[in-house]
């Protein structure tokens, strides 16, 4: 009897360790983020076409390199809402985040400025608009909570690839900017925009077309996305 006993008092925190490991997370897996990568346009719709680049085309890239750079790293789920020349209308594209379930979503765009002159890569985060919980509704206060820690995650990441993009185009940054948009506003995880350079600029495009550069930026992007995650949105 007393000699059982013993064995409990040493095999019980043995026991105890050894349910708390995976919580400490020594023992575990690495956790697999999911991050669903938005190649704007495709298709009929080529966005901005400028010289030989097309938007539609330099965001396809750019996104299978992503995903190719995620695919190095073990713990970057990468999925796309499209991965060759196809459209995809905005219903499609907010289908994919239901069917996805990332833990973040990046749209690629590029940009196109009136004359030659604009040039540098812009952040976009869903704008914010306080919705007014009427009669202290508390599902509704519980949903502009939600929005509100998807806001502060976005900015977070907003900043990571501030500064993963700035290595790539050092001093081009046109700062983090709130503003509406179709695919970010109903979105119920943190979701960004990123325009990654001016088409339209010369030297811009120049850059962007080479594939030193694309590879460059996914890196810097696969890069954000983990100090994003490492951080703990
Ligand atoms: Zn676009």
């Amino acid at each position: 009897m007393k000699g059982s006993r013993l064995k409990f008092i040493f095999f019980l925190p043995a026991l105890l360790l050894y349910c708390l490991l995976p919580m400490t997370g020594a023992a575990a897996q690495p956790k697999m983020h999911v991050v669903l990568i938005d190649p704007a346009h495709g298709g009929e719709d080529k966005g901005v076409v400028s010289d030989k680049l097309r938007e539609k085309d330099l965001t396809l890239k750019i996104a299978l390199l992503i995903r190719q750079e995620a695919q190095k790293k073990g713990n970057l789920q990468v999925q796309l809402t499209r991965d060759s020349d196809r459209g995809a209308t905005l219903a499609e594209r907010t289908a994919a985040v239901a069917r996805f379930k990332p833990d973040c979503l990046v749209s690629l765009h590029v940009n196109a400025g009136f004359g030659k002159k604009a040039a540098g890569y812009e952040v976009y985060f869903p704008g914010f608009r306080q919705t007014v919980a009427g009669g202290g509704d508390s599902a509704a206060i519980l949903k502009d909570m939600a929005k509100n820690k998807h806001l502060n995650d976005s900015v977070s990441l907003a900043q990571q690839i501030q500064a993963g993009l700035d290595k790539v185009f050092p001093r081009k940054g046109r700062g983090l900017r709130d503003a509406p948009s179709p695919l970010l506003d109903g979105l119920n995880v943190p979701g960004l925009i990123v325009e990654l350079g001016f088409a339209t600029n010369p030297e811009e495009r120049k850059k962007l077309v080479e594939e030193e550069t694309q590879l460059a930026v996914a890196q810097a992007l696969v890069r954000a996305l983990q100090a994003y995650f490492q951080k703990g949105p």
